[in-house]
């Protein structure tokens, strides 16, 4: 559907567009757009399956979904990928997020902030096979020594953005130790 036809069929009230963000965002319909296929055009609305993706965390706050959000760096705890960039493993799409549980509802997990992480829509469409397992310390640094010193660099301005505090100390510290 084009977002001309969602307007009328919505009565032309000003607000569906943020209606369509809702079915997306909180209730897991997975309407898609441009920025998740390349085939739509902007403007350009498919819902791919009428039914929602259970996976999704539904009656969590907006409060709740800012918090878990900034918490987790606006990135997808299971693949790593930051909100708003090409996908890693899908360029396709956009990486979009979303408020998942850690234990599953239906194994009793419970709707609190200690039990929510972002995930993105490939991983929770399970999609990928992107192991939750986090990389060990020793890998991490051996594949960012073996990365070209331009990726090395954007490693290290990504972590001054995440850690400004640390890396301003650390900085500090050095060049006191001189
Ligand atoms: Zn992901």
């Amino acid at each position: 559907m084009t977002s001309s036809e969602l307007r009328e069929v919505a009565g032309g009230i000003s607000e569906w567009a943020r209606r369509v963000r809702e079915l997306r965002n909180e209730e897991g319909y997975q309407i898609l757009t441009h920025n998740d296929r390349s085939h739509l055009k902007p403007g350009e609305y498919l819902l791919e399956d009428p039914k929602p993706i259970p996976a999704f965390a539904r009656g969590v706050s907006k409060e709740t979904r800012a918090l878990v959000l900034d918490r987790n760096g606006f990135t997808c705890q299971m693949c790593g990928s930051v909100a708003g960039e090409t996908h890693p493993y899908d360029p396709s799409r956009k990486v979009r997020l979303h408020i998942g549980h850690i234990i599953d509802k239906s194994k009793g997990g419970s709707d609190d902030p200690s039990n929510l992480r972002a995930i993105c829509s490939v991983c929770n469409e399970g999609a990928q096979n992107v192991t939750s397992i986090r990389p060990d310390l020793k890998h991490l640094l051996v594949k960012v020594r073996r990365a070209t010193t331009e990726d090395q660099l954007a490693v290290l301005s990504w972590l001054k953005t995440k850690f400004p505090q640390q890396a301003s100390k650390a900085i500090k510290q050095e060049s006191d130790g001189k």
